[in-house]
């Protein structure tokens, strides 16, 4: 067996010992790797994956996700409304909805196509400068904006939070504001602190390193 098909076990293992009753979709963040290395944990069953380039994603998943229909493609990354309608093509989860022009132009492009994805709002919890995000001060807003006026369906909140070597706090306020808009989603947790994120409500975590290895 594949050393990225064990190291995936251990993963699920994991999950099962913290919080066998809920339910923890584990995004295999399979970034910067080609194709023969996300082959076996296709073939072992699992069906979340994320990318966070759209190109790079284009070139990797187009012809297998129509010959694997049960797939689900997330996108992770920041993500430019120019790419919007390519992303919309693609993509069956947004997690990094951070503007409303990013909204506005995913709205058109979800009409044009036909086609309804699933979205986080990514929300900048340390009000970092650099990092992208909706403040929490406008989170509000911005959510019935796109649940109410472009008819997205927003399924929760998304965080990166900063790089301080304390996630629990940031996930924590995360949980509650996604409690506060009564959503029942939440994408947080990577390699590093997984298990922390989950013991604080995650849904969706998204992990790479620790199935496909270090990336160059
Ligand atoms: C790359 C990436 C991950 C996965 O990170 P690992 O530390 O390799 O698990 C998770 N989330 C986002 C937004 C990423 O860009």
């Amino acid at each position: 067996m594949s050393t990225i098909v064990e190291r995936y076990k251990k993963i699920n293992s994991n999950i099962a010992t913290i919080k066998p009753e809920q339910k923890v979709n584990i995004i295999a963040v399979s970034k910067t790797f080609p194709l023969v290395h996300i082959k076996p944990l296709i073939d072992h069953g699992h069906i979340h994956f994320g990318e966070n380039k759209v190109q790079e994603a284009k070139t990797k998943w187009t012809i297998i996700k129509n010959e694997n229909k049960n797939l689900k493609l997330h996108m992770i990354g920041k993500l430019q409304s120019n790419k919007a309608k390519d992303a919309v093509k693609l993509f069956d989860y947004i997690h990094s909805l951070d503007s409303q022009k990013l909204a506005d132009a995913l709205a058109k492009h979800q009409i044009s196509l036909n086609k309804s994805l699933n979205y986080f709002i990514q929300v900048n919890i340390g009000n970092e400068i650099q990092k992208s995000g909706i403040p929490v001060g406008e989170l509000d807003p911005f959510y019935n904006y796109c649940k109410n006026e472009i008819n997205l369906n927003i399924i929760g909140l998304m965080v990166i939070p900063p790089n301080d070597n304390n996630p629990e706090k940031y996930f924590k306020s995360l949980n509650e504001l996604n409690k506060s808009l009564a959503l029942l989603d939440l994408s947080m947790g990577m390699s590093a602190d997984y298990m922390e994120a989950i013991r604080n409500g995650a849904t969706f975590i998204r992990v790479g390193s620790s199935i496909f290895g270090e990336r160059s």
